[in-house]
């Protein structure tokens, strides 16, 4: 079969390391003939980002701390025309508010948590809207404790309830540049991420037993839908919220 993404550019932010999801879809936008840009959050990730974007055979890798605006003016600069796919895989909350109770999370952690994990996708699109004139496919991962609650998942779920909103007034927003904007429903992965909600692993032997496919999620199921959605297979699919999570979401009991 052809490649799906050949001639295509894709901007992959978000790889901390080799059981980031980010990295799993960059392999897959390789694979499928992208040249591939990633971004890393920070100094101490440098080496690191270097190292796995030669693995990818990455074009170019660049910093960008998504709450920088300038870092944000820098990328867009540095990158110039000719993108085709943007991969937003970013989230933050502290510790903290991912173990305690939900009503004893203060100001700050809320806002935080907003900031890194909801509007940043609002920030990359502004940013990288202008480099797509042909058109092009934005993307984020998305959990289900945004529209149901999951133990200590807590702010996060709340800030991935505004970012699945935001897809949504962003896809209204660029439909008729014909940029589409969707976000992937991952269900749990052991990453670096995860492993700050308390008792994580609880989450996962729950999937595991109850999930239509009786089985977790792995992370190249999430990179071949973002394939799909970046290429052009997907054209028609904007504002959407697509789960691979061996069907854990349409569970009741
Ligand atoms: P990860 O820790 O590997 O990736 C999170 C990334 O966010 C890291 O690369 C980190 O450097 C980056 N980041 C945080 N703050 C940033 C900032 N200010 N600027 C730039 N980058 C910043 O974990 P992951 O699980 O691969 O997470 C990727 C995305 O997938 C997140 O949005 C996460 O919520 C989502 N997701 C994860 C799961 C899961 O179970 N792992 C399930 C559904 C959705």
């Amino acid at each position: 079969m052809a490649h799906l993404l050949e001639g295509k550019t894709a901007l992959v932010l978000g790889i901390a390391n080799k059981w980031s999801l980010a990295y799993a879809i960059a392999s897959a936008y390789r694979r499928e003939g992208a040249r591939v840009v990633l971004t890393y959050q920070n100094e101490r990730l440098r080496q690191t980002l270097e190292e796995l974007g030669g693995e990818l055979g990455a074009a170019k890798v660049f910093q960008c701390d998504v709450t920088q605006p300038a870092e944000l003016e820098r990328l867009a600069a540095e990158l110039g025309d000719g993108l085709d796919t943007v991969m937003h895989s970013i989230a933050f909350a502290n510790r903290d508010d991912l173990s305690r109770p939900f009503v004893e999370t203060q100001r700050d952690g809320y806002l935080l948590a907003q900031e890194v994990s909801s509007y940043s996708l609002l920030a990359v699109a502004r940013a990288t809207v202008p480099l797509m004139p042909a058109g092009g496919s934005i993307l984020t991962l998305t959990y289900l404790g945004s529209q149901r609650v999951v133990p200590n998942y807590n702010v996060m779920g709340v800030a991935k309830a505004a970012l699945e909103a935001t897809v949504r007034y962003l896809a209204s927003d660029l439909g008729p540049k014909n940029i589409r904007v969707n976000a992937i429903s991952a269900g749990p992965v052991k990453t670096a991420s995860a492993r700050a909600v308390k008792d994580f692993s609880t989450i996962l032997d729950v999937v595991a037993k109850h999930a239509p496919l009786r089985r977790n999620t792995d992370p190249a199921e999430v990179a071949d839908t973002a394939v799909f959605l970046a290429s052009n297979l997907g054209r028609g699919v904007t504002g959407n919220t697509v789960f691979v999570d061996a069907g854990f979401h349409i569970m009741g009991i």
